[in-house]
């Protein structure tokens, strides 16, 4: 039995006082919801207003990103364990912004994803294909690349607590959702290169969050899914009765 996680990654929005205001909206709106793991990923300066704001609340911090070494200078960056020290108990990696506008590749997701576990963050570790490469028939090919990228090098026992993201490049921001088929052909395919790679134990307990459009109009049947165990939502998490209906659907 997986715990649903839904997230809400809030990208490059809200200042520290609009980020303090949403999270005390979100906690009051789901304050009873039991069965469903929460976490809000505010931009890094507002975690640690976002952190004093959850103190009383179940709801977990993630960053968004976060440089692989321990520290040094790499000026604009923060290391794993600020957001550690920050309250954080997520960490996004190889979000598709990140791959695609800044340079992110399987081998730099990889160095993340184990200083990630390293410093004792659950890694949410996204993949997903560009609309051309759907369209080419490429999308397992692709998602298995960025598996086995991010990936190399890890045994199964070091994976408890990771968490991926199935994110269509072609469905975040625009409006287009992916199928609840579509979505759920990804998820099986996912589930099933973990299997083979990681045994069935690491598999069955994988949780594979699907991202691209979440809306509370559409995650009821997406999260439905037997291989969709939550999502990772970014627009739709920025307002809060949105955002809990979201986190509604996903006990139901
Ligand atoms: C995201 O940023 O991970 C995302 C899925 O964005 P959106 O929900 O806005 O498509």
């Amino acid at each position: 039995m997986r715990i649903p996680v839904v997230a809400g990654n809030w990208k490059m929005f809200t200042t520290a006082s609009e980020a303090v205001a949403l999270v005390r909206s979100l906690k009051a709106l789901v304050r009873d919801a039991a069965g469903v793991e929460i976490a809000v990923c505010p931009p890094s300066v507002n975690l640690i207003p976002a952190a004093e704001e959850l103190r009383d609340s179940a709801i977990r911090l993630g960053g968004q990103n976060m440089h692989w070494e321990d520290e040094g200078a790499f000026t604009g960056e923060v290391s794993a364990k600020m957001l550690k020290e920050a309250g954080c108990h997520f960490v996004i990696v190889g979000h598709s912004e990140r791959r695609q506008y800044f340079g992110e590749t399987d081998e730099t997701v990889n160095r993340k994803v184990r200083k990630a576990f390293s410093a004792g963050l659950a890694p949410i570790l996204c993949v997903g294909e560009t609309l051309q490469e759907r369209e080419s028939g490429r999308t397992e090919a692709v998602v298995k690349t960025q598996l086995e990228g991010g990936l190399k090098g890890f045994m199964a026992d070091e994976l408890k607590t990771l968490v991926v993201a199935y994110e269509p490049v072609w469905a975040i921001g625009t409006g287009k959702t992916a199928t609840p088929e579509q979505a759920q052909d990804v998820h099986h395919f996912i589930r099933t290169w973990f299997e083979k790679t990681f045994g069935p134990a690491a598999a069955d307990g994988l949780r594979i969050q699907y991202g691209g459009s979440v809306k509370p109009d559409n995650a009821k049947v997406l999260m439905s899914q037997p291989d969709i165990d939550g999502a990772l939502v970014g627009g739709a998490s920025l307002k809060a009765d949105g955002f809990a209906a979201i986190i509604r659907a996903a006990v139901s």
